[in-house]
């Protein structure tokens, strides 16, 4: 059957789900790509990201890894211990090079999306900066965007890599999916530790779970010289952005609230890096509800537009394997119209979204404020599911979406049965997954 082409993807957000698209379409589908980005510059905000294997590998396959490696820290393991008795309660281990290829990386959020944008104008694609989305015209054949600057774009496809607040989402592919504050707000800071280096108990990244919240102490250099400290914590709605930036402000009461959650015998090294953090970020997190409408016509939401959820430190990596698997997909297309092939992916993708959600909002519900009862019991029920889940993280860890068999599902009559048979796909993923090259 002749292959249908598909040229140019526009694309709305330069966040690391846009970009790794536009680098993932130029590179395996020889489309090209216009994207755009609302900030007038690439955004420095946010701390440190843990890069799973998998986001690693994806990042190989585009191009991107040889510069961002030498900026992070690999993490073998995160350790999980309790922050009433300082006892381990388990790991997620990251531990097996030869099926995941990697270990994990902690590298700042501006580190890799520097890199991404490093490697896409290497393939010849700028992200145009300052644009504000006006309207969206479907026709049979093509869609066109315009801007509020009078800039009209044609293309093939519309991707909405806009994050959680997704223009695309709320204006033209689901206005009912809002997202939802969780009850939680997150604070951060980076600091040098210098002499403190002795003090600190963790080899690169530990996780302390208490009653108030969970505290999370990371190095995000090879050398282990800069350390980010990250809580989250059962937090009450302030109501409003401008609420949130206010409180966030004030930066000895959020000092003062961290060490009230935090302090005490098993960190007793708190307030020293507390005291040496630049500067303390507060920020609500917030979520997009389960099962919520992906694809409209040519238009298709990817990364934290289609599926933020809380953090769990795997959305980086859920978003730029979005992109891989929506290049295999086009790559596969055969005679398929472009919302058959939107179809295709949406039957491959859910099962591993449905699955990541769950275990984010399981994880986050345990967060939030309790009592001392609580406390113990969930420390259990963390370590005797820390210890369940680690065979399942392995399979998890080794999973490729390089490795799905795209011939099975890129006829039309394929896209009918993918929905029978995708499923169980996606759980049987056999734990000895070879890895294909980039
Ligand atoms: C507190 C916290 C900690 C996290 N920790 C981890 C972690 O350890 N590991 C991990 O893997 N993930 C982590 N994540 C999740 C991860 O940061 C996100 O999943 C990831 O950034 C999603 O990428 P994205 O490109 O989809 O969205 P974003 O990174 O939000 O990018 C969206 C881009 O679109 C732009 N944009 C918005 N609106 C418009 C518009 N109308 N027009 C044009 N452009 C627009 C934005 O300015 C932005 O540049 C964490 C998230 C949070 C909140």
């Amino acid at each position: 059957m002749p292959k249908m082409s598909t040229e140019h993807a526009i694309i709305i957000g330069g966040g690391i789900a846009g970009v790794a698209a536009a680098l993932a379409l130029t590179q395996h589908n020889r489309m090209t790509c216009s994207i755009f980005e609302i900030r007038s510059e690439p955004a420095t905000i946010g701390g440190a990201i843990n890069l799973t294997p998998n986001a690693l590998r994806y990042l190989e396959h585009l191009g991107v890894l040889p510069r961002l490696k030498p900026k992070g820290c690999e993490v073998k393991y995160i350790e999980m211990l309790s922050l009433r008795t300082g006892g381990r309660l388990g790991e997620i281990n990251f531990d097996n090079i030869e099926k995941f290829k990697h270990h994990a990386l902690r590298v700042m959020r501006d580190d890799i999306l520097q890199a991404l944008l490093q490697t896409l104008k290497e393939v010849g694609v700028n992200v145009q900066y300052g644009m504000k989305l006006q309207s969206v015209t479907e026709e049979n054949e093509s869609i066109s965007t315009e801007f509020d600057d009078g800039t009209t774009v044609k293309g093939d496809i519309l991707l909405g890599c806009d994050g959680i607040h997704s223009v695309l989402r709320t204006k033209f592919i689901d206005p009912q999916r809002k997202p939802e504050f969780t009850g939680v707000a997150g604070a951060y800071g980076l600091l040098d530790v210098g002499e403190l280096h002795e003090l600190i108990p963790i080899e690169s990244t530990s996780l302390y779970t208490g009653r108030l919240g969970s505290l999370l102490l990371s190095y995000t250099d090879a050398a282990k010289t800069r350390l980010y400290v990250a809580a989250v914590m059962g937090t009450e709605d302030v109501g409003s952005r401008e609420g949130w930036v206010v409180k966030g402000q004030d930066q000895e009461a959020m000092k003062q609230d961290l060490l009230r959650r935090f302090g005490g015998p098993t960190l007793p090294f708190l307030e020293k890096l507390l005291d040496r953090t630049d500067y303390l970020a507060l920020y609500p997190i917030f979520k997009l509800s389960d099962n919520g409408r992906w694809t409209s016509g040519r238009m298709l939401l990817l990364g934290d537009a289609a599926h933020a959820m809380p953090p769990q430190g795997e959305s980086a990596g859920l978003a730029l394997e979005d992109a891989v698997l929506l290049s295999r997909v086009l790559e596969h297309r055969n005679a398929n119209s472009i919302e058959e092939s939107f179809r295709v992916y949406e039957k491959l993708r859910r099962p591993k979204i449905n699955t990541a959600v769950k275990m984010a909002n399981f994880g986050f519900e345990t967060i939030k404020q309790r009592g001392w009862f609580a406390t113990i019991l969930i420390e259990w029920i963390t370590w005797i599911f820390l210890a369940i889940m680690a065979p399942r993280k392995r399979i998890e860890y080794a999973y490729d979406v390089r490795n799905i068999d795209m011939d099975c599902f890129s006829s039309p009559c394929g896209v009918q049965s993918a929905g029978k048979s995708l499923s169980p796909l996606y759980r049987s993923i056999p734990a000895d997954i070879k890895h294909r090259e980039g």
